[in-house]
C-alpha cells in the first residue's frame, strides 16, 4: 500500500494489495438475483451458528421475504437436516437448483450432493473454498431477498474466501459464554473489521436456562458479558438465547421452521434496520 494511501481506489493507479481484494469478489450466477447476504460466523464450533443461522432464516421466511441459505460449512453441514430436506439438489443447463424447504427457504448444502449423508469430505482446504466459491456462482438463487451464509467456523482459509469473493451486507456473530471470557469472538470481530464488512449483531447463545419450575432466569455459566462487549466492540444488536430442549428437538426433527417460539424474531428485525 502506498505511503499516501487515501483509500479511494478510483483516484489511484498503484495496484496495491487494497485493490487486489476488491477484484476478489466473484459475479453469482447470471440467472441468479440476491439481493440482501448476511454471513453467520463464530470463533469456534459447536457454539450455534448453524442453529442461529435456521432461526434468522425462519424469521426472514415468516416476514414474507423470499428467503436462502447458503451451507458453506463444508465438512459439517447441519442445515438440511435441522430443515428436513431429503432432496437432492438438481442440475440444469444453466447452474445447479437449489432444495427448498416446506417453508419456501432455499437451501445449498454439500448435503445436498452427497449421494450417501454420513459419508465425510475429506478434503483440502482449497478444494473446500472452491466448493464455497460455486455455491456462489454455479448456483440459480431465484428472487432472493436475503440470504444467510452458514459459515464453517474459525478465522481460516474458508471463511477467508467467503469474506473475499461474496459480497456480504454484514455478520452476525455467535459466540456462547465462555468464548466471550476468552479471546476467541474477539478474533472474529476483528476479521470483520479486517475485510471492512459491517457486524450488523451479536448473539450469546446457551445464556441461560428458564427454570422449568420457577421461570426464573439462571445464568448457567456466570453472569453474561455480551453486552459489555458489544457496547466495546460498537455493536448494536444484542441477543441473548437460552439452553432450550425444545430447539434441539426441533433441530433433531427437521422442524426448525415451525418453532412455537423463535427467540430470534425480534432480533432480526433489528439487524434489518441495521442493514444498508
Ligand atoms: P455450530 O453450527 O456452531 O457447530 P450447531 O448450531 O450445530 O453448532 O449446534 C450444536 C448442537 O447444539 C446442535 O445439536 C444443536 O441442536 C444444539 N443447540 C444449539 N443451540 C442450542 C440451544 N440454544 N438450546 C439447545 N440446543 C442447542
Amino acid at each position: 500500500m502506498s505511503e499516501n494511501c487515501s483509500h479511494d481506489c478510483s483516484s489511484c493507479k498503484e495496484n496495491c494489495s487494497s485493490r487486489d481484494k476488491k477484484s476478489l469478489i466473484k459475479e453469482p450466477n447470471k440467472f441468479s438475483d440476491i439481493k440482501k447476504v448476511i454471513a453467520v460466523v463464530s470463533g469456534k464450533g459447536g457454539v450455534g451458528k448453524s442453529m442461529t443461522c435456521a432461526m434468522l432464516a425462519s424469521a426472514a421466511q415468516n416476514s414474507g421475504r423470499v428467503t436462502a441459505i447458503m451451507d458453506a460449512d463444508i465438512t459439517g453441514p447441519s442445515i438440511p437436516k435441522m430443515f428436513g430436506v431429503k432432496d437432492r439438489a438438481r442440475g440444469s443447463e444453466n447452474g445447479i437448483l437449489p432444495v427448498v424447504t416446506d417453508s419456501g427457504i432455499q437451501i445449498m448444502s454439500m448435503n445436498v450432493l452427497l449421494e450417501n449423508e454420513a459419508e465425510p469430505v475429506v478434503w483440502r482446504g482449497s478444494l473446500i473454498s472452491g466448493t464455497v466459491s460455486q455455491f456462489w456462482t454455479d448456483v440459480i438463487w431465484t428472487g432472493v431477498d436475503i440470504m444467510f451464509i452458514d459459515m464453517p467456523p474459525g478465522t481460516g482459509d474458508v471463511p477467508l474466501t467467503v469474506f473475499q469473493s461474496i459480497p456480504l451486507d454484514g455478520i452476525i456473530i455467535v459466540t456462547t459464554p465462555q468464548d466471550l471470557v476468552g479471546m476467541i469472538v474477539q478474533k472474529a470481530v476483528n476479521m470483520a473489521n479486517m475485510m471492512n464488512v459491517p457486524i450488523l449483531g451479536i448473539v450469546e447463545n446457551m445464556s441461560y436456562i428458564n427454570c422449568p419450575d420457577c421461570g426464573r432466569k439462571i445464568s448457567v455459566f456466570g453472569e453474561s458479558g455480551v453486552d459489555a462487549f458489544a457496547k466495546e466492540n460498537g455493536i448494536t444488536a444484542v441477543a441473548k438465547l437460552p439452553i432450550d430442549r425444545e430447539l434441539t428437538k426441533s433441530a433433531d426433527s427437521g422442524k426448525i421452521d415451525s418453532l412455537k417460539n423463535n427467540y430470534l424474531s425480534e432480533f432480526y428485525e433489528k439487524i434489518m434496520k441495521n442493514l444498508n
